[in-house]
């Protein structure tokens, strides 16, 4: 008997487009513009049995076409290989692009390649990836990011909040780290005032505060009950986070800009967060994720994967403690089925693999495609 192996390998650069500009504390400080698009890279694996498996990656900003570009250029090494040994396949195109480095934009291509190979084998095991892997539940507790950016009035903040908590979502995150405090502080206290002492409400600096501002701004949020305060310093201060985390009651939340498992594995060791924010396409897919994740597990950490909850919501799914998943529209367009959300929490899909196909709207968006191989 030949074994199934993998035939043809489909890349796709699509640029989404967002409906209104949007800014965060980055933009408030005058580091970034506001974002009006977020790039994908998509992969479309089919093996020699006709199986098949999809997968993505994406950037904000820059970086899209990079992603795309290493993709592109790595990718031949799958043909011929069996798609089963997914961690083997990832390390093999790490090395092929060993001299670009094992963090950033060189896993990030990967991660939608590994992506693609787990939606696979979950695919043809006819299970759903979350089952696949192992779940501890069936769907996740759920809050809504997207309508508290620095960008809205608070009046309209205030609404869209109101609205989601209507609509049954489990909490609110909206944004600080604007370059007046008192204007944070009023937000807050107004969004807490809307919603109710106990309805779950979280705050994200965007890595925007230095440390003598963080404390000042930690302590004086402590009187709101925050479910966190995610970002409070720059990424890569591990040890500011940690401090924080030690120092006030709200619990800190980080992770979301790291880009490789090394990078959360000094967070973890550093003590720097009480709940860790992954992000699996960030990180180098589905295999790595899990891998940072068993760690964190081990350490007692909290989870609220950061973005992408259409992988997020299987993955977060496998975690012993119960964790939050972001809950992000913006996706909608690109596939033809839609996260389900009741009672406060996300329904995590029961249909096999990830549980999404690419819609026809993706395809008109796709600005570029690479294809290796032959179709079955
Ligand atoms: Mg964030």
């Amino acid at each position: 008997m030949s074994r199934d192996t993998i035939a043809h390998v489909k890349l796709s650069h699509v640029i989404l487009p967002l409906n209104n500009p949007i800014s965060d504390a980055k933009v408030f400080t005058g580091r970034q513009k506001p974002m009006t698009e977020v790039n994908f890279l998509f992969c479309e694996i089919e093996t020699t049995d006709g199986h098949s498996g999809v997968g993505f990656s994406y950037s904000k900003r820059a970086g899209g076409p990079a992603q795309f570009a290493h993709a592109s250029e790595v990718a031949d090494n799958l043909i011929g290989e069996d798609p089963n040994d997914i961690d083997r396949l990832r390390v093999k195109l790490l090395w092929a692009g060993a001299s670009v480095g094992r963090s950033g934009v060189a896993v990030q291509a990967i991660a939608a390649i590994d992506v693609a190979l787990w939606d696979l084998k979950a695919k043809r095991a006819g299970l759903p990836l979350s089952k696949l892997i192992g779940a501890h539940r069936d769907s996740i507790r759920t809050y809504n990011t997207s309508g508290g950016f620095l960008s809205s009035p608070l009046e309209e903040v205030i609404e869209n909040a109101l609205a989601s908590k209507e609509k049954g979502i489990g909490g609110i995150k909206i944004k600080v780290g604007h370059p007046d405090h008192q204007v944070d502080y009023t937000r807050v206290k107004a969004v807490r005032e809307a919603l109710g002492d106990d309805f779950p409400l979280m705050v994200d600096a965007n890595q925007q505060w230095d440390r003598p501002t963080a404390n000042r701004m930690c302590e004086w949020l402590e009187e709101f009950n925050l479910v966190w305060i995610e970002e409070p310093l720059d990424a890569y201060d591990y040890e500011g986070h940690a401090e924080l985390a030690r120092r006030f009651i709200t619990p800190i939340a980080t992770g979301e800009m790291l880009a490789s498992v090394a990078e959360h594995v000094k967070l973890i060791e550093n003590h720097s967060c009480d709940f860790i924010q992954p992000d699996a396409p960030r990180v180098g897919g589905v295999s790595e994720f899990l891998k940072l994740t068993k760690l964190a597990e081990h350490a007692g950490l909290q989870l609220a994967p950061h973005f992408a909850m259409e992988i997020h919501s299987h993955l977060a799914a496998t975690y012993s403690l119960e964790p939050w998943v972001e809950h992000f529209t913006w996706l909608d367009p690109l596939f033809n089925e839609h996260m389900e959300i009741k009672d406060g929490r996300m329904i995590v899909s029961d249909r096999p693999g990830l549980g999404v196909t690419l819609s026809d709207q993706l395809r008109a968006w796709t600005v570029n495609t690479f294809e290796v191989g032959k179709r079955p």
